[in-house]
This record gives structure tokens, sequence and C-alpha cells, in this order.
């Protein structure tokens, strides 16, 4: 299969075509390999316009709900990210290639070593990924996967310019925007099982201003400010 004919024409048709022109965003969706996030079985979908199954009753979220999320969090390469939900570590890829620097957020412990094992071996250094409920943020979270070989060190009270979360909340965790800096960006799907829409909370000396970009469908945000399973 020639994944590279694969990513550019997902870059075009999926991406461009449905209007996100951002090319720092397009060069880190044509750099990172999506079929070496998904499972064997699905290698030959890696690049199709939809979902696919990553195991443990999650998903690996379709190309275009990605890069428009991304997109939406309007990243410079300065800033610091948080990321409720690693997943295959796909996403915490391309947010490497845009951000300075990536904190990752996963409750699935075998998830969170696969994907961290993943992006070791890609060469990924600034990225630290953490086991644990991401809607207490990152200081409620419990441990680093990984605290010798990520150069992990406690940091309080850190403060993020975005935090994009890949699972569906049903109500605002109150502790990711306290976790935003001012000027910060937070994108989150919000609402019921199977039916949310997207928003962009953002924050300017305290203010939070909320934006709605539409309806999405993503897999529970399960945990202390999210759904009880
Ligand atoms: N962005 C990921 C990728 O590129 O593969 C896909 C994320 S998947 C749609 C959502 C993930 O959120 C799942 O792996 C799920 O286990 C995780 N999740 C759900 N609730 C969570 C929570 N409270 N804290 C951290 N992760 C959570």
């Amino acid at each position: 299969m020639d994944f590279a004919k694969e990513r550019k024409s997902m870059v075009e048709r999926q991406i461009k075509a449905r209007g996100i022109y951002n090319d720092r965003l397009l060069d880190a969706f044509l750099k990172v390999e999506r079929h070496i996030f998904v499972p064997k079985s699905m290698i030959k979908y890696a690049y199709y316009d939809q979902p696919l199954s990553i195991g443990h009753g999650q998903t690996i979220s379709q190309p275009y709900i990605v890069a428009l999320m991304i997109d939406l969090l309007e990243l410079n390469e300065d800033d610091i990210v948080l990321e409720i939900g690693t997943g295959s570590g796909y996403q915490t890829a391309l947010l490497a290639e845009l951000a300075r620097n990536v904190y990752s957020i996963e409750r699935i412990e075998t998830l969170a070593r696969s994907a961290e094992e993943r992006l070791k071996k890609l060469g990924y250094n600034n990225i630290i990924i953490k086991v644990g409920d991401g809607t207490l943020g990152w200081n409620g979270t419990t441990f680093s996967t990984d605290e010798k070989t990520l150069s992990y060190k406690e940091e309080i009270d850190i403060k993020f310019d975005g935090i994009i979360v890949s699972a569906a909340a049903p109500e605002m965790p109150q502790k990711l925007i306290e976790q935003l800096a001012d000027n910060g960006r937070m994108i989150i799907p919000y609402g019921k099982h199977f039916s949310q829409d997207l928003l962009r909370i953002s924050k300017k000396k305290n203010k939070i201003k909320k934006e709605n970009f539409g309806g999405c469908m993503f897999v529970p945000l399960i945990g202390e400010y999210g759904w009880k399973k």
C-alpha cells in the first residue's frame, strides 16, 4: 500500500475540501503516519474518512474531526497543550508537531502505555502521558506511565494555552477551565450520549466565552466530572 499517497489524498479530500487550509496543520497531517496508530487489522482502513476501533471499546476519531478540533485550538509553536483521551496517540503526535509541549491523560492504562511506546519510538520528546481521570485536569491525575524515560517532573499549577478533550462531556469540567491560561482555548464535545456539540471555551482576563461549532459524536468522557461509566 502506498501510505504516503493515501495520506495526501486524505488531506486533500477530507480536510482541505472541507475548508481547513492551515498550512502548518496540513503539513502535520501529511507527516504523521496514521496507519502506525491503528491495530493491524485496521491498517487498510487507516486513511478512510471514518473513526476506527482501537480496542477497549474506544476509537481513533475520523481524520476530519481531529483536524477541525486542532484547527479550532489555533495553536502557536510555543504553546503548551493538554489533551484528555490519548487513545492511540495519533492526535498527540499531531499536537506535538504544532506546539511546544503536549501533556496527555488517558484513563485506560493499556492504551496509555502503548501510545507512549509508539510515540517514543517515533522520537517525540515533547510529550508526557499520564494515566488517570482527565476530568480532574493535569494536577488531579495519578501517575506518569514512564517517569524515567520521559524526564517526568511534577509541575504544580501548570496552565495550558490549549486543552483538547477527545471524549464527550455531560457537564463542563471546571477543573479544566481553571487550568486554562489567560487567552487559552479549550475544545470539548459537550452533551448527551450519541449527540453532542463541539464547543470552544476561551478565557480572557477570567472572562469565559463559549462558541458552538455544531454537532458531533464522541465516546463518553468517564470520570468524576464526566459520565459515571
Ligand atoms: N484522540 C485519540 C486518538 O487519536 O487515538 C482518540 C481518543 S478516543 C475518541 C477517547 C479516549 O478518551 C479514549 O481512549 C478513552 O479511554 C479516553 N477517556 C475517556 N474518559 C477519560 C478521562 N476521564 N480521562 C482520560 N481519558 C479518558
